[in-house]
């Protein structure tokens, strides 16, 4: 016999057990972006791959050795989605949602890359981001943050850092650009691969490896402050003052560069020491030139994209219990009261909407059903059997406390409602 199939390398299954912790933090997400006006968006998997060539870079990670890229039957170059900003600006950029407008959107999704399989870091995993367009900011760059900050507090997640860094114009990073090819470049010999091939085309993205051996070389390499343009400095100092303002501490990282180019001004990203290397949570950051790089016109973007595999993780590594046992079990015995039984907990639905009934389908002695309902975590069990069918009666048992009551079917709808209030 041949071996049963096995999910792609790096690709989860989630679990029935785990998706309730899922939806409530999808949940949570949407309802708070939701309160700060901002809208949804629904773009495709898989798009031509020079859209990520152009709108990533060719020197970055993602580009060079991480995208699911292949040819489809016609030819086509395709590329399942590895992040959600190029897909966006796209779609916007397609449908005229740019035009003299503003746009607070946001996405939630698999995400594909091919990298090293390990705890928080896998090929297929999901991401909740927000892409605001038209606000040159710092306003909304200090809004963005304010809401992940809520986010994080309604969550319960305590003790995530936030580091800061202002990147300049592109202009202004020419000459930082410069100093720091000259820089590496004294020191070729400690550079490693990646950092050698990127030296010409991508030296900020240097900065951002997580080679140990390369650490110490780095932390020697010119800091970006220096170069400043003045219009970023004020643009990051007002970001910072309404920061202050707002109660939000942060930690100024002149390290932090998130490699695109076309990043510009304010990146930021949240930071846990809960979950070993793979800490990030959440990056983000200003990408004023990447609609005008596409050809469009020049407008004013910035966003940030969650990992959600690991704020499960931080979810769960915190306590983070959700309930999803349901209230009522109904057990039922025979053909003409399973009948009845699943008419009646159509009553109750139809009384308390909100109310989670499991009724057992499939039979099963009167120990089995209650085995079932132990099982499920109901606090209550209905009983319907032959007497009560012809009584018209069904017993409802308290599966906490023990206690057991016989009613009217048709009083039982409000009782439900009473104890679930
Ligand atoms: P990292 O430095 O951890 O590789 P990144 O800079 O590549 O992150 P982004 O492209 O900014 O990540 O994506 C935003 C968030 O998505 C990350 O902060 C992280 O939480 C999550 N993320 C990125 N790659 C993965 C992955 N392979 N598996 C799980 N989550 C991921
Ligand atoms: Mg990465």
């Amino acid at each position: 016999m041949s071996k049963p199939l096995q999910s792609v390398k790096g690709m989860n299954d989630i679990l029935p057990e785990e998706t309730a912790l899922w939806l409530y933090l999808e949940d949570t997400v949407r309802q708070t972006f939701e309160s700060y006006g901002y809208k949804q968006m629904r773009m495709p998997v898989l798009e031509q791959t020079a859209l990520f060539k152009r709108g990533i870079g060719e020197a970055t990670d993602i580009v060079e050795k991480e995208m699911y890229t292949f040819e489809d039957r016609s030819g086509d170059s395709l590329t399942l989605r590895p992040e959600g900003t190029a897909g966006t600006v796209r779609a916007g950029m397609q449908h005229g949602l740019f035009h003299n407008q503003i746009q607070r959107l946001w996405y939630i999704g698999p995400m594909f890359r091919r990298e090293r399989p390990q705890k928080g870091r896998y090929r297929q995993f999901f991401q909740i981001g927000v892409e605001t367009f038209g606000m040159p900011g710092p306003d909304i760059d200090a809004e963005l943050i304010i809401m992940t900050a809520r986010l994080w507090k309604t969550l319960g997640l305590e003790g995530l850092r936030l580091e800061l860094n202002t990147l300049g114009t592109s202009e202004t990073r020419v000459k930082y650009r410069e100093d720091l090819i000259r820089y590496f470049s004294a020191s070729q010999e400690l550079l490693d691969e990646d950092s050698q091939r990127r030296l010409d085309k991508n030296p900020l993205r240097i900065l951002d490896s997580k080679n140990p051996a390369m650490a110490e070389l780095i932390k020697g390499a010119p800091t970006f402050e220096e170069y400043l343009d003045e219009e970023s400095a004020d643009h990051f100092k007002t970001l910072c003052e309404t920061l202050d303002q707002a109660g939000i501490e942060y930690i100024v990282n002149p390290r932090l560069v998130r490699g695109l180019d076309y990043y510009s001004k304010t990146v930021f990203e949240w930071i846990t020491d809960q979950l070993g290397s793979q800490g990030t949570v959440c990056g983000g950051g200003r990408f004023d030139g990447l609609i005008e790089h596409f050809g469009g016109k020049d407008t004013p973007a910035i966003g940030f994209a969650m990992g959600l595999d690991r704020l499960v993780e931080l979810l769960k590594d915190n306590g983070t219990t959700v309930n999803s046992a349901p209230d009522i079990y109904l057990i039922s015995m025979g053909d003409l009261a399973t009948k009845q039984g699943l008419v009646l907990a159509e009553k109750i639905r139809d009384q308390i909407p909100t109310a989670r009934l499991l009724s057992n389908c499939g039979g099963g002695s009167y120990k089995a059903q209650f085995k079932r309902a132990d099982k499920s975590g109901a606090r209550y069990a209905i009983i319907i059997g032959e007497d009560e069918t012809a009584a018209g009666t069904v017993s409802v048992k308290d599966l906490k406390e023990g206690d057991q009551s016989t009613v009217k079917q048709t009083e039982l709808a409000q009782l439900m409602s009473d104890y679930l209030a």
